[in-house]
């Protein structure tokens, strides 16, 4: 286990993560209800942007370095307010300095009576995880496995919620992993949200990964992309992907209207692309 997320924290490809998974929670408290947010690979929830990693990748400058202090159109930017005020919870004062990773984004949004369970495998990471959330009792951290956990933690007790399914991808298998992982978790909670992020890369691979998709009997998939400069060689990241599975009938549309001028925001020198079809509508 090499991948350390601190090099990545706040790039352009968590900009689009996290703002997919804070539309997923901000229609999820449309009802009182009580929902279980669990992250199977959590990080360690909070980023220094000053930090060494981060200072040596620069990754962040090119993604919440961008959005941070820029107005978006009005429509777009209402839809991104919930993410923006959880990032601005984490700098009071009004300069970016700390990036909030996904759990703490999905806490800040979420209400008193939801609750969050975090995973990390990374010994070092699920510590400090630990220790940010230290004394929270609507949140529990655990060191374990996020792909056992899609087995032994679903479905939640409160029987709605968001999977969040984001891994290091630094393994071959973590695409045909993804797939089987989530076959598994939508038999045992079929009316959950999923939502997996994927790192855009080799086209040949995402290809593949969708068709393994299509083939499923999952009934709910639409997919969003971000690209953010075309494909070169050697291979290196260059679009961000999500699939959400059963996503709020809101979702769409609200993704219409925030993607495009995001993918301007983050696009090198204006190449930035959406995607945005479902691969299932069952
Ligand atoms: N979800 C985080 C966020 O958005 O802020 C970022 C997560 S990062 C892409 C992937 C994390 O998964 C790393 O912190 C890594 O240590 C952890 N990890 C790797 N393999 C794991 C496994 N099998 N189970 C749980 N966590 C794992």
């Amino acid at each position: 286990m090499n991948y350390r997320h601190a090099f990545h924290a706040g790039n352009f490809a968590d900009v689009v993560k996290h703002l997919i998974l804070s539309r997923i929670i901000h229609y999820l408290k449309r009802k009182d209800a009580a929902f279980r947010v669990l992250d199977t690979h959590a990080g360690v929830g909070l980023y220094d942007l000053q930090g060494e990693q981060s200072e040596r990748s620069g990754e962040w400058l090119h993604g919440i370095g961008r959005l941070f202090d820029t107005a978006l159109p009005p429509a777009a930017q209402a839809l991104a307010q919930p993410y923006l005020d959880a990032v601005r919870a984490q700098n009071p004062d009004g300069v970016l300095r700390f990036y909030p990773g996904s759990p703490l984004i999905a806490r800040t949004l979420m209400r008193q009576q939801d609750r969050l369970f975090a995973l990390e495998l990374h010994p070092q990471d699920a510590a400090a995880l630990r220790e940010n959330f230290a004394g929270d009792i609507q949140v529990r951290v655990t060191e374990l496995d996020g792909w056992a956990a899609l087995g032994t933690h679903l479905p939640p007790r409160e029987k709605r919620g968001v999977v969040l399914i984001d891994p290091p991808f630094e393994l071959k298998g973590d695409f045909s992993r993804l797939v089987a992982g989530l076959e598994k978790a939508v038999t045992r909670f079929p009316g959950g949200i999923y939502a997996l992020w994927y790192p855009i890369k080799d086209s040949a691979e995402v290809d593949s990964f969708v068709r393994d998709l299509k083939s499923t009997r999952i009934g709910k998939i639409l997919r969003a992309e971000v690209t953010v400069r075309p494909p070169s060689t050697p291979a290196r990241l260059y679009g961000t992907g999500m699939i959400v599975i059963n996503p709020p009938f809101t979702l769409e549309d609200e993704l219409k209207i925030l993607l495009p001028p995001l993918a301007d925001l983050l696009g090198d020198a204006g190449r930035g692309r959406v995607l945005l079809e479902w691969l299932a509508k069952g």
